[in-house]
């Protein structure tokens, strides 16, 4: 997976050690939420947070935490059509 943008994040390099993955709680975790809180505290101050989100949904991105929303989030947020002519994500940031 060659995501350039990626290099930019917040979560760059947190995702490789179970104490500092916040983004991909198992959902048996009993710290589920509290990680999924942290995650989105990252993802609320991440510079690519945009393109983070574009990607998840384009490509269906079935599990963690993408663009600050979780998988569920997503789904929704793709239903409301918020997807311009172009693809890109409108009405964010
Ligand atoms: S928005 Fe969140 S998940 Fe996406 S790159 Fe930034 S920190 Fe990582």
């Amino acid at each position: 997976m060659n995501l350039p943008w990626k290099q930019k994040a917040q979560c760059w390099g947190k995702t490789t050690s179970p104490s500092t993955d916040f983004w991909y709680p198992e959902d048996d975790d009993p710290n589920r939420i509290n990680k999924i809180k942290i995650a989105k505290s990252y993802c609320a101050i991440c510079p690519v947070m945009s393109e983070c989100l574009d990607y998840a949904i384009k490509n269906d991105e079935e599990y963690g935490i993408w663009g600050g929303m979780t998988r569920r989030e997503r789904r929704k947020h793709k239903r409301k059509k918020d997807y311009d002519d172009k693809g890109q994500i409108s009405g964010l940031v």
